[in-house]
C-alpha cells in the first residue's frame, strides 16, 4: 500500500469520507463464548477483535498468588492472518508490550482486592487489523469483563488520536497511521482519568493539548456504545420484576423489605420477616472469613 497522494478531501473529508473527529463505525457483541466467563467480539471499523476473561480462579502455581489482591493477566495476541503480510504466530516484542501497557490500564477500576489469591486472564485476539487494534481490544476486554461480572469501579474507553497532513485527527485509520505525523493511544476511565497514553511521532504542546481534548470525544463516544451493548445484553435486570427477587434473596436494606411488605408480591408477609431474621443473626455472626481459608483445602503439590 502506497502513501495516498492527499489525506483529506476539498471538504475537509477524510478518505474514508469521516469528519476529523469522527470515529469510525462500532459493533459490539457481547457473551460469544460459551467457555469464557465473559466475552465480547468487536468490530471497528475494519477491526476485528475477540476478547475473553477467564476467572476469577485460583491462581497457580500458587507462590504466584498475592494474599491481600487479584491479579490481572492481558494477553493482547494478533492472529497470523489478521494483518497483510501474515505475521509469525506467537507473541513478539510489540505484543508484550501492548499486553503490559493494557493490563496496567485496568488496574485503577477493576476491584482486585476482593478476590484475594486469584487470577484473573483477560485475552484480545486480533482477528483482522486495521489501525488501533490494542485500543479495540481494551473496548472489547472491558466488555469481556463487565459480562464476567467483574466488580469494577467503572468502563475503560480508548481511542487514538493523531496528526496527519498537520491536521488533528480522531481514530486514525490504517493510512493514516501508516503515514500520518503522530498517533497517541489513549484509554480512560468513564470519569476522564487516563490510564493509558503512548505516543508515536511528534506533536506541539498545544497539539498535544488540542489532541487529548480530541480523545476525550472519542472516548466518550465509544463509552455511550459500550453502555448501550451493555445495556442491550442485560436489559432484563432493568425489569421491575427483578427487584422482589434481590428483596427476598439476599440482605438488602430494611426499607426495600418494608416495601416489600406493603406490595406483598414477593411472598407472604411470614415469609419476608424470615429474611430480617437471616440478615439479624448474619449480622450478629458477622465473623471475619479467614482470608486463606478458601486455600487451605487444596492438596500441596497440586501446582501445574
Ligand atoms: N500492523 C501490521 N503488522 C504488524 C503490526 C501492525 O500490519 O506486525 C498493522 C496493523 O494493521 C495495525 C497497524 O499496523 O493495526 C498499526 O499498528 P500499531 O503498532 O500502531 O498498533 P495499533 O494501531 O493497531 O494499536
Amino acid at each position: 500500500m502506497s502513501k495516498p497522494e492527499k489525506f483529506f478531501d476539498e471538504n475537509g473529508l477524510r478518505l474514508d469520507g469521516r469528519r476529523v473527529d469522527e470515529i469510525r463505525p462500532m459493533k459490539i457483541e457481547i457473551g460469544v463464548l460459551s467457555r469464557a466467563d465473559g466475552s465480547c467480539y468487536l468490530e471497528w471499523g475494519n477491526n476485528k477483535v475477540l476478547a475473553g476473561v477467564f476467572g476469577p480462579r485460583e491462581l497457580h502455581p500458587r507462590r504466584m498468588q498475592r494474599p491481600d489482591t487479584a491479579i490481572v493477566r492481558y494477553r493482547y495476541n494478533m492472529a497470523a492472518f489478521s494483518v497483510e503480510d501474515r505475521i509469525r504466530p506467537g507473541q513478539n516484542r510489540r505484543a508484550t508490550e501492548i499486553s503490559k501497557v493494557s493490563r496496567e490500564a485496568f488496574e485503577p477500576v477493576v476491584l482486585t482486592h476482593l478476590y484475594p489469591g486469584a487470577v484473573i486472564d483477560v485475552f484480545a485476539e486480533i482477528l483482522q487489523a486495521d489501525a488501533g487494534t490494542r485500543t479495540a481490544a481494551i473496548n472489547a476486554a472491558t466488555i469481556a469483563l463487565a459480562d464476567a461480572g467483574i466488580p469494577m469501579k467503572g468502563l475503560i474507553s480508548a481511542c487514538a488520536v493523531g496528526k496527519v497532513d498537520g491536521k488533528l485527527v480522531l481514530d486514525l485509520s490504517k493510512d493514516e497511521d501508516n503515514y500520518g505525523d503522530a498517533d497517541l493511544p489513549v484509554a480512560m476511565t468513564q470519569d476522564g482519568d487516563i490510564t493509558l497514553i503512548q505516543m508515536d511521532g511528534n506533536l506541539t504542546q498545544d497539539e498535544f493539548k488540542e489532541a487529548m481534548e480530541l480523545v476525550k470525544v472519542g472516548c466518550k463516544q465509544i463509552l455511550e456504545i459500550q453502555r448501550e451493548a451493555l445495556k442491550g445484553k442485560f436489559s432484563q435486570f432493568d425489569t421491575e420484576e427483578i427487584e422482589p427477587k434481590i428483596v427476598a434473596g439476599v440482605s438488602e436494606s430494611e426499607v426495600e423489605i418494608d416495601e416489600a411488605v406493603e406490595t406483598d408480591d414477593t411472598g407472604t408477609e411470614e415469609e419476608v420477616e424470615d429474611v430480617e431474621e437471616d440478615i439479624v443473626s448474619n449480622d450478629e455472626n458477622n465473623e471475619k472469613p479467614d482470608e486463606n481459608a478458601d486455600y487451605e483445602d487444596v492438596e500441596e503439590g497440586e501446582d501445574k
